[in-house]
């Protein structure tokens, strides 16, 4: 497969076969060879060959192998004549980010740090199939899907003001309950308010660095504070989504013989009824994974009030702000001077949307969105801030975390004979896990390097770094 070198950021893979746009790669040198290229830049090509692409179909530095397309994946189509992709999403319909700042420091917390973590454990349902203490009723998951963040705040779950902090205000427009099979409606009842399994995780962090101080004092953000860190997204409801539609959209491409370079890739158009149907079960989804957010970072708030015995005037915890990586959405872009209604399909990438831009909220809206980017629960995780860059080259995006470098098989295999706990605990990083192999298959040496991700995004002008974050303690799915 022929690669050519645009600049120290950025290559090239040109067209060839049946791809309407090339192919770009952000990434630097080593991390070109770190990627399993055939079959992850396949992908990449597969992805080029969609109807009503437009520009390129991109990668993000933490790029590896997903189901169809790649994660780490930025593709955007014409919302007239271009598809919407099931596989260009996710499994995880809006996996996201959420941070909060505290008004704690380390040495605050440090001494509580291991009643902290069992206590969070005991409180916050982990692990695959995890069901919550909410059950929700017929009609009130039809309220969680079409409200969101929303539905979660009028329940009491954290404050109105997270609202505004949360991508898109926590709420995708056209939700439509109708839309789901009575399986993902039956799997959603039981499991709002549960963290999932193996890569979720709910983090107790610091602020280790501010690289960024005028975008760190708008996100509230400074040196020693002890920060929550969640990563989720819409459990069993999200997954049967994707695979409901999946399977429509294969039986429908079965029938018309559509040709595709990969059958994972399969899509409708936009303005279909089987495109609109997903668009509209993907939303219910993605509202699910924001009312699982609220209702957990609320929860872990109560119980570090709880174990430290204070009030929420000393904790005074805020949202910094909420973001999906696994999502489909209509945005408005400026393409070779004109703008264009787009489905930009961001999957294992995260909004970087720059300063200005209206959708951000006004007290972030001069240094651009935050961006929320885990590493790895040994290593750290960064707040970084949009870009106008980002804007003009990649719809603006930028990548959602370090991404992985070994299958969960070979991070097992590279973990016999250690206890990756101990190592853990050498670092000062207390962890608490509910799945057999989550350890050895979440551990450090599983994700490529973070702070060289995060280089590259910055040198390419795609995010600006503003603040490292070291974990003190992890619980794990
Ligand atoms: P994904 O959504 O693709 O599963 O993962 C998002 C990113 O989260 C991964 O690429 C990885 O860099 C990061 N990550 C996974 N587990 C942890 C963790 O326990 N702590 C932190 N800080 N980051 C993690
Ligand atoms: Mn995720
Ligand atoms: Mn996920």
């Amino acid at each position: 497969m022929q690669i050519k070198k645009i600049d120290d950021f950025q290559w090239l893979l040109p067209r060839t076969g049946s791809m309407r746009v090339p192919g770009i790669i952000y990434t630097n040198e080593s991390g070109l060879n770190a990627i399993k290229k055939e079959e992850t830049f396949k992908q990449v090509c597969n992805v080029a060959s969609l109807p009503g692409i437009i520009k390129a179909s991109m990668a993000m530095p933490d790029i590896h192998w997903g189901y169809g397309f790649p994660i780490g994946g930025v593709a955007a189509f014409d919302w007239e004549t271009g598809v919407i992709s099931p596989g260009g999403v996710g499994y995880d319909i809006n996996c996201g980010v959420r941070l909060a700042r505290t008004n704690l420091e380390e040495k605050d917390v440090r001494p509580h740090l291991r009643n902290l973590i069992n206590a969070l454990f005991r409180e916050i349902p982990s692990g695959i199939g995890s069901t919550g203490s909410l059950k929700l009723t017929n009609s009130e998951e039809k309220n969680v899907l079409k409200k969101g963040s929303l539905w979660a705040v009028q329940q009491g779950f954290g404050h109105a003001s997270d609202l505004e902090r949360t991508e898109d205000g926590g709420c995708m427009p056209d939700a439509d309950p109708e839309t789901l099979s009575k399986r993902a409606l039956e799997r959603g009842k039981k499991q709002l308010g549960t963290l999932g399994s193996g890569n979720h995780f709910l983090e107790v962090g610091v602020v280790e660095t501010i690289f960024d101080l005028e975008a760190a004092r708008a996100y509230g953000l400074f040196e020693g504070q002890v920060t929550l860190m969640l990563h989720t997204g819409s459990r069993g409801l999200g997954y049967q989504v994707c695979d409901d539609h999946l399977a429509m959209m294969t039986k429908q491409a079965n029938k018309l013989g559509t040709n595709l370079p990969d059958r994972q890739l399969v899509c409708a158009r936009i303005q279909s009824e089987p495109g609109r149907h997903y668009l509209s079960a993907m939303a219910c989804a993605a509202n699910y994974a924001w009312a699982n957010r609220q209702v957990l970072m609320h929860k872990a708030g109560l119980v570090l009030m709880d174990i430290l015995g204070i009030s929420p005037k000393t904790l005074r915890m805020n949202l910094v702000y909420d973001l999906c990586h696994n999502i489909a959405k209509k945005e408005s872009h400026i393409i070779d001077g004109k703008k264009q209604i787009v489905c930009v399909h961001r999957k294992g990438a995260t909004r970087s949307f720059g300063p200005g831009h209206p959708s951000i909220c006004p007290e972030y809206r001069k240094v651009g969105q935050p961006i929320l980017i885990p590493g790895d629960m040994g290593t750290a995780s960064y707040v970084l801030a949009g870009t106008q860059r980002a804007m003009q080259e990649t719809f603006g995006s930028t990548c959602h975390g370090a991404g992985r470098v070994l299958s969960r098989k070979a991070a097992k295999k590279a973990s016999r004979g250690r206890s990756i706990q101990r190592e853990l605990e050498d670092l000062g990083i207390l962890v608490k896990w509910t799945g057999r192999s989550t350890l050895a298959e979440e551990m450090p040496d599983a994700y490529k390097d973070i702070s060289q991700v995060v280089d590259i995004v910055h040198g390419a002008g795609l995010s600006k770094k503003v603040a490292k974050l070291r974990p003190m303690a992890v619980l794990k799915g």
